[in-house]
C-alpha cells in the first residue's frame, strides 16, 4: 500500500488474494522465508511508452501504451492488450497480476503480463483504428517475441486489431513469427474456438459448480452484463445449455426481454454493424431499454454472469440480486464484483465462481493457439472444445480440493487464490530468489 498509494484496483485484487492465503503461509513458512508475497506483488517488469498517430484530418494525438509483464516463472508472460480510456498503470498491474494465478490454475506453460493504451476505439475510423495499431506495435514489438511474451486481445481488442498488430510486428521483424500474438483469425494462423473460449470457458465452469449442488443452467433466468467478445459467447453457451437470457448491456444501457432476448440480432448488431444495444430495441418491440447499464441487476434472474468489466457488482446491486433470489454467479470480466459484493454474496449462500477460475477459458484456448503456431498445424473446433471443457473441469477441480484442502470447502474464491498461488509460488521457490 505504501509502495502503491494510488492504486486501488491492484491493492483491491491483492488484497483479495491476501485474506486466502493466510493459512497457506502457516502451512508452508518456506514461502515467507523466500520472500514469495513480495516478490509475487512486485511486476518483473512495467514498460510505458507514447504512442503517437494521426487522425483522418491529418491532427496528431498522442496516447500512452503500457505492458505489464508480471510473472515469468511459468512460461512466457501472456495476457491481453486493452484499448480504452479508463486505461492507467493501477488496472494493468491489477490485471496482469490476476493473471499470474488465472494462467497457473489452467495448467499450461504460460506466465504472466497484461498491456494497453488509454486510447477510445469508440467514434475511430477503420483507418485511424489501423494507424493508432500500428503506431502501438511499433513500440511494443522491442519487448514481445512467442517465447518472451505473447499478448492477446481484450476490452477493445478483437480480431481485427490482433490483425493490424500482427501485421506491423512481421513487418518490422522481416518474417512471419506465428506465436507472436494470440486471438488472430483461424484463417490466417489464429485457433477455432478461441473467439469462443472465453465466454463458453465461464459457463462450462459455472455448470461444473451447479451440478455439484444439484442445479443447473437449464430452465434458468441468466442475466449476461455487456454484450461484448465475452458476454456473448457466455450467452451462446446458456441458451445452448437450456437457459433464457432475459437481459444483456453495453455502457450505454441494457436491454430486457422477459421471454429471452435474440442472440442472433445482438450478434449482427455489435459483431457486423458495430451498433449500440439501445439498437435492439428498434428490432424486438417487445424487449424494453434502459440507460444506466448498471441497473441491469436489478432483473430477477437465477444466474448472474457480470462480462463487462471490473467492478460493475457492487453491494447495492448484490443485495438486489439476492433479493430477487440469484443462486449463483460467475464472473466472465476481470474482478466484476467488489470485495464487499463477493462477501455478501457468500454470506448468502450464493454458489460464486470467480473469474481467475471462470473466466481463464481465454487464456487456455490461448495457449493452445500457441501449442499449433509452434506445430505448425491446426486442431478442428471439436478438439479445441473437447480440451477447453477438460481444462475447466480440471480448473474446477483444483479449486475445489485447494478449498477443502484449506479448511474452507465450497469456498471457490479461496481455492482459487490458493491453487494457482501454490503453482507459481513452487516454481519461484525452484528457480531461486531473482
Ligand atoms: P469487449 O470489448 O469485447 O466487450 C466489453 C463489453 O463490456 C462491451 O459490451 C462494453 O460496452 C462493455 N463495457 C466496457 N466497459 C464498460 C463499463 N465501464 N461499464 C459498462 N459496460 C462496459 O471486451 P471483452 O468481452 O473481451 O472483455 C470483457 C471482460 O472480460 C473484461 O473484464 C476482460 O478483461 C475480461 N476477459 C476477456 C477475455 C477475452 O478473451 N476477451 C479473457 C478473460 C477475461 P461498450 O461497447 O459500450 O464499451
Amino acid at each position: 500500500k505504501k509502495r502503491n498509494p494510488d492504486e486501488k484496483e491492484f491493492l483491491q485484487a491483492t488484497r483479495e488474494i491476501f485474506d486466502s492465503l493466510r493459512p497457506v503461509f502457516a502451512k508452508h513458512p518456506e514461502y515467507i522465508r523466500n520472500g514469495i508475497l513480495e516478490r509475487l506483488t512486485e511486476p518483473e517488469r512495467i514498460i510505458s511508452f507514447r504512442v503517437s498517430w494521426e487522425d483522418d484530418q491529418g491532427k496528431v494525438h498522442v496516447n500512452r501504451g503500457f505492458r505489464v509483464q508480471f510473472n515469468s516463472d511459468l512460461g512466457p508472460y501472456k495476457g491481453g492488450i486493452r484499448f480504452h480510456p479508463s486505461v492507467n498503470t493501477s488496472i494493468m498491474k491489477f490485471l496482469a497480476f490476476e493473471q499470474i494465478f488465472k494462467n497457473a490454475l489452467t495448467g499450461l506453460p504460460i506466465g504472466a503480463g497484461k498491456g494497453g493504451s488509454d486510447f477510445d476505439p469508440k467514434g475511430k475510423s477503420e483507418r485511424e483504428i489501423m494507424r493508432f495499431t500500428q503506431s502501438f506495435m511499433t513500440e511494443l514489438s522491442k519487448h514481445i517475441g512467442p517465447d518472451v511474451d505473447v499478448p492477446a486481445g481484450d476490452i477493445g481488442v478483437g480480431r481485427r486489431e490482433i490483425g493490424y498488430m500482427f501485421g506491423q510486428y512481421n513487418r518490422l521483424k522481416g518474417g512471419y513469427e506465428a506465436g507472436v500474438l494470440t486471438g488472430k483469425d483461424p484463417n490466417h494462423g489464429g485457433s477455432l474456438g478461441r473467439k469462443e473460449a472465453t465466454g463458453y470457458g465461464t459457463v462450462y465452469f459455472v455448470e461444473e459448480m451447479l451440478n455439484e449442488n444439484s442445479l443447473s443452467f437449464k430452465d434458468s433466468k441468466v442475466i449476461v452484463s455487456g454484450s461484448g467478445n465475452v458476454s456473448t459467447y457466455a450467452i451462446e453457451k446458456a441458451l445452448q445449455l437450456g437457459a433464457t437470457v432475459v437481459a444483456c448491456s453495453d455502457s450505454g444501457g441494457y436491454i430486457y426481454d422477459k421471454n429471452g432476448i435474440n442472440l442472433d440480432t445482438v450478434k449482427r448488431l455489435k459483431e457486423v454493424e458495430q451498433k449500440r444495444i439501445s439498437e435492439y430495441v428498434k428490432e424486438h418491440p417487445e424487449a424494453e431499454y434502459h440507460e444506466d447499464c448498471t441497473a441491469i441487476w436489478s432483473i430477477p434472474c437465477d444466474i448472474a454472469l457480470p462480462c463487462a468489466t471490473q467492478n460493475e457488482i457492487d453491494e447495492i446491486a448484490a443485495h438486489m440480486l439476492i433479493g430477487n433470489g440469484l443462486k449463483a454467479l460467475g464472473e466472465g470480466a476481470n474482478m466484476p464484483c467488489t470485495i464487499e459484493a463477493i462477501t455478501i454474496f457468500m454470506e448468502n449462500g450464493v454458489l460464486f465462481a470467480p473469474a481467475k477460475a471462470a473466466n481463464a477459458g481465454g487464456v487456455a484456448v490461448s495457449a493452445m493457439e500457441m501449442s499449433q503456431n509452434s506445430m505448425r498445424l491446426a486442431w478442428t473446433e471439436e478438439e479445441i472444445d473437447e480440451r477447453l471443457k477438460l481444462v475447466m473441469k480440471n480448473i474446477y477441480e483444483s479449486c475445489k480440493t485447494a478449498a477443502d484442502n484449506f479448511g474452507k470447502p465450497g469456498n471457490l474464491v479461496m481455492g482459487a487464490n490458493v491453487a494457482g498461488f501454490l503453482k507459481v509460488a513452487d516454481a519461484m521457490v525452484a528457480h531461486g530468489i531473482r
